[in-house]
Formats: C-alpha cells, structure tokens, sequence
C-alpha cells in the first residue's frame, strides 16, 4: 500500500553515542505527533546500526542501512551483505543514493543485483535515482530517470514491488541548498508513476510510494509534500537536527 514516508539517511555522521542519542530524540519527539499513516525511518552508519535498531525497537522509528552488498558472503573486503543487516535487525536498506553512484562508482548492473539480494532477504529497498544538472539542463532528466528505473528494477515481478520504496534525487539539489521546485517534483514524479504503469500496471504504480530528496528542509517540505505524487521524502542535512526532522515529519 502506498505509504507517506519520511527517511534520513545520515550518511557518515554521527559516532555510536550520537547516534543512539538522535534515534532516541527522534522517537520521543514523533510519540508524540500521533502519527498514524507515516513511517519514520533513520539510516545510521553500519557501526551504529545494531544499537540503533534495539534502541527503536517499540518505537515508531524504523532503521534502514545506507548500503550493502549483493554477495551473500566471502571475499569483498570492507562489504556488508543482507543477510548480515537482518542479523542485527534491519530490514530495510537505501540503494543507489547518489554519492554511491558518484563516489564508489556503483552501476545499474551492480544496483539491480543489489536489490535482487536485498528482496530475496525480505528486505525492503529505498531505491534512488535522479539526474545532474546537466542533464536538467539539457531536457535529458527524464530520459536518465527512465534509464534508472529500467535498468535496476524492470526486471523485477510485479510482486516485488511491493518491498520497493522509490526516492527521486535530483544530483543538483542533494547537499546544494538548491531544491527542485514542487512543480518540479511533482512533474517527475508523475513521469515515474506513468512509466511504472505503463511497465506493469496501474496497481503498482499507485500503490508504490514515491519520495522526493534534496534539500528538504523544514521551510519547504510542507509545498513539496503537499503535491499528489509525492509521498514522502529522503533528508540527508536535516535530518541530523532532531528538531528539523521532526518538523519536516511534521509537513507531512
Ligand atoms: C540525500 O543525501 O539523500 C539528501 C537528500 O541530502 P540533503 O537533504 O542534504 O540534500
């Protein structure tokens, strides 16, 4: 079913006792929003993970990993599998984030693996794609979205989808201060909902939630959120301050 979503991805910040800090001063501070139909979920470092997740434990926060890789186990020195994230309780996992793509030179190839493994652990996957500014600017941003999706997830089943939380990125506005406007998001949005229909069908494509990241931050998300196709977002700098996260979870 589709879901409004607010996910943090706290990239490499936080030691292991900010980390289980800010997971306990996000869960105290929404107890109290009586949120009923929104999912909160932190993505802490690896190391951070296992004590976050006991610390969310009966908590409306959920943990999710930043990343893992697509071998069950063996030779890949400084990788995580799936089967490891489970063992210490996390269920859900971001794949694709850009500065993976940029940094670590993850591929489409390498991403659709990833979420091969990730789902035949049932687990669920946030999986993000978007454009850099050059590709705005050249009117080529749906074509690389359409390519994103395609390549890491068209060869999914039907089925599948329902383990699949979609997060639009565009490059040029993740860190940058610079959001998309909501027209903006909401025009890819729409694209994605339509292409994903046309794939499969109109059930997933309504029922798959769609978040939108970059620059979210407590004096836009309410506009952002607030357009039909976007169910949520993925915040990177604002989710580290309890205080903006929670009013970013609050626009919802
Ligand atoms: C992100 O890294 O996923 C992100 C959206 O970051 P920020 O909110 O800082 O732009």
């Amino acid at each position: 079913m589709r879901q409004k979503i607010v996910a943090g991805n706290w990239k490499m910040n936080n030691n292991l006792d900010e980390s289980k800090s800010l997971v306990k001063k996000v869960a105290k501070s929404i107890k109290k929003n009586k949120l009923k139909n929104t999912r909160v979920i932190v993505a802490p470092t690896f190391v951070s993970l296992e004590k976050v997740a006991n610390k969310a434990k009966g908590t409306k926060v959920e943990v999710a990993a930043q990343n893992m890789h697509f071998a069950k186990n063996g030779a890949f020195t400084g990788e995580i599998s799936a089967e490891m994230l489970k063992s210490v309780g996390v269920e859900i996992v971001i794949l694709g984030h850009s500065e993976r793509r940029e940094y670590f030179g993850e591929t489409d190839e390498m991403l659709a693996k990833k979420v091969d493994a990730a789902l035949e652990n049932k687990m669920e996957v946030i999986f993000c794609f978007g454009e850099v500014l050059e590709d705005r600017k050249s009117g080529n941003h749906f074509n690389v979205v359409e390519s994103q999706i395609k390549n890491g997830l068209y060869h999914l089943e039907a089925k599948d989808w329902k383990n699949i939380i979609l997060a639009y990125e565009p490059v040029w506005a993740i860190g940058t201060g610079e959001t998309a406007s909501p027209e903006q998001a909401q025009e890819m949005h729409a694209f994605i909902r339509k292409i994903v229909a046309d794939e499969y069908n109109d059930d997933v494509s309504e029922n798959v939630s769609i978040l939108y990241g970059g620059s979210v931050k407590p004096n836009n998300a309410q506009e952002i959120f607030g357009k039909p196709d976007v169910d949520g977002g993925l915040i990177g700098g604002a989710a580290l301050n309890k205080d903006d996260f929670k009013a970013i979870i609050d626009a919802i």
